[in-house]
């Protein structure tokens, strides 16, 4: 029965230790609409959640869900130790059960911090460490570009977890006759054990997915070929996950037999999510900057109010503009921009005042990757960048633009296979 219910608990939260990387994240939000990565106007969830602090420069969030899955697993925790030690009284098995939900969380932390100074060793960016329902989920700025820097990144993550477990292990040899102790570690230790062991399954996007994804790159030299494999993996798991969640049920366990369905749906769709970036690193491979830019530079200029900017856009249609002043390119305005000023004040309120300022634009170049572009707008959180060639602005490239191209290249490309059977 103790090891039934710590499998239990084990199964609920053991899932998400995943690393997802970046650019490509938005561009899920809005062509495969992955059910965790969804907001407004395709804004990241996971940047939106509560900031708890900064660890090594990275931000740490706690998403919504996270609460709720905080609640369960104390609640849990708190009926394992009502089972386990009777003699315990109330106040006990609860302040017991939140302490070890806090550590629990806190080793969830310590993994993806592992995944982190890993990627930030390799000089990769770490956008964010977001702990949610599925566990915890570190954001790299961008996918390794070696199969060996992937698998340490990777192989990280579990290694910690295992170091933990021995600690937590040792911990508990420590303070023996201290129940309260023993019972404390003696789970935390079960648990990072079985967080590790879970997160080195052979299927992406689980660690042991990256590791296998790792190997068959650095092999093949392919690493197209070698997603495609490890996402295969991923998925051929989730399956089994969902069908051992309906067999649970169906006998009867249908909580955690529901758990285990949700789990497999989750790591499902990643996996598949996992594929689709590699058509679109496919697609978009060999663009550059200056086949998808805009070259019409719409300006304004910087004395008109926001008002009068309003009746521009509404006009023209167009989110971002550069402003200029005496024949000087000033800054850059956008709609982003315009939506932090209150509606009341934009009457009297100038462009100049609210704009990106010259000196804090991103630029880009004609001859940048279309790829590293979007890693770069997603790392500095910016949507649209205007294009410098020499000293001359020649053009804008948007988010949206870049978008909308690979939403054509990806339907004519369907096109283009249907016309080849
Ligand atoms: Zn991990």
């Amino acid at each position: 029965m103790v090891a039934e219910k710590r499998r239990d608990v084990a199964q609920r939260t053991h899932c998400g230790s995943t690393m997802t990387a970046g650019p490509h994240h938005r561009i899920q939000a809005e062509t495969v609409q992955m059910g965790y990565n969804r907001g407004a106007e395709g804004k990241d969830v996971f940047n939106s959640g509560l900031r708890i602090g900064r660890i090594f420069g990275i931000p740490i969030y706690l998403h919504v869900s996270w609460f709720l899955i905080f609640a369960l697993i104390t609640v849990s925790i708190a009926g394992y130790y009502a089972q386990t030690y009777a003699n315990w009284s109330e106040w006990q098995r609860w302040v017991l059960g939140i302490i070890t939900s806090f550590l629990f969380f806190g080793s969830l932390l310590f993994h993806e911090l592992a995944h982190s100074v890993v990627a930030l060793h390799y000089r990769i960016p770490v956008v964010s460490i977001t702990l949610f329902v599925f566990g915890g989920l570190a954001r790299i700025g961008r996918e390794p570009s070696q199969a060996k820097q992937e698998f340490n990144i990777a192989v990280a993550g579990p290694l910690s977890s295992y170091l933990l477990a021995g600690i937590f292990y040792g911990f508990e040899q420590l303070t023996p006759g201290v129940e309260m102790a023993g019972a404390l570690f003696g789970w935390l230790a079960f648990i990072n054990f079985a967080l590790a062991t879970f997160n080195l399954v052979p299927g992406f996007p689980l660690d042991g997915g990256r590791i296998l994804r790792a190997i068959v790159w650095g092999w093949t030299k392919d690493y197209t070929r070698a997603t495609r494999f490890a996402s295969r993996g991923g998925q051929l798991f989730a399956y089994l996950l969902i069908l051992l969640g309906i067999v649970v049920t169906l006998q009867g366990a249908w909580g955690s037999g529901l758990w285990l369905v949700f789990i497999g749906w989750f790591l499902l769709s990643a996996a598949q999510e996992g594929y689709a970036q590699v058509a679109i690193r496919n697609t978009l491979r060999g663009l550059r900057v200056g086949d998808v830019m805009s070259s019409e530079l719409p300006t304004v200029a910087r004395s008109i109010s926001l008002e009068e900017y309003v009746q521009e856009l509404l006009r023209t249609g167009r989110r971002c503009h550069l402003v200029v002043g005496d024949g000087q390119l000033l800054g850059l305005m956008t709609v982003h921009a315009l939506n932090r000023i209150p509606r009341e004040d934009w009457s009297r309120t100038s462009v100049q005042a609210v704009m990106l300022p010259r000196e804090k634009i991103h630029w880009t170049a004609p001859e940048e990757p279309v790829l590293g572009i979007l890693e770069r707008m997603q790392s500095e959180d910016v949507n649209q960048m205007p294009v410098v060639d020499g000293s001359r602005v020649v053009g804008l490239v948007s988010r949206d633009t870049i978008l909308r191209v690979l939403q054509t290249r990806l339907e004519l490309g369907k096109m283009g296979e249907l016309a080849e059977h």
